[in-house]
């Protein structure tokens, strides 16, 4: 089996993409009401997860020279690529206070990045209201 390169094969492509699923079978769960909390949380955690830290968007951390900055595959929202100095970028933009409101354009920086935030809020909006009784009134 012959893979793509340097990208990892079949995981570059739409296997990274899993964290989308997840979340639309969380949807089809807060649909459907015999799923039951537990199966929201477990799906809110995933998709959560998947944003932050395994996401296929798109690295940004600022090269020298480049004003579009890096363009390389990135691992999540709060990971860069596989570049050393890019690998906590991100992470150290929010502790950074003067950096965070980098760090939020950033999230939506361009189409795959805004999916990838948007499917994060919303997950994790809907871990917590899971996890919160009565802050959803039926
Ligand atoms: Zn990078």
């Amino acid at each position: 089996m012959a893979t793509s390169g340097a990208r990892g094969g079949r995981l570059g492509g739409l296997g990274q993409w899993w964290g989308v699923l997840a979340g639309a079978l969380l949807v089809a769960a807060w649909v459907n009401s015999a799923a039951g909390p537990a199966l929201v949380i477990t799906l809110s955690a995933l998709v959560v997860l998947w944003s932050f830290f395994q996401a296929p968007v798109t690295c940004n951390a600022p090269v020298r020279g480049r004003a579009d900055g890096c363009r390389n595959n990135a691992s999540g929202l709060l990971l860069g690529c596989h570049i050393r100095q890019h690998r906590w970028q991100k992470l150290k933009m929010l502790i950074v206070r003067r950096q965070v409101r980098a760090f939020c354009a950033g999230l939506f920086s361009d189409g795959k990045a805004t999916v990838v935030t948007l499917a994060g809020a919303g997950s994790f909006i809907s871990g917590l209201v899971a996890l919160v009784p009565g802050v959803v009134v039926h």
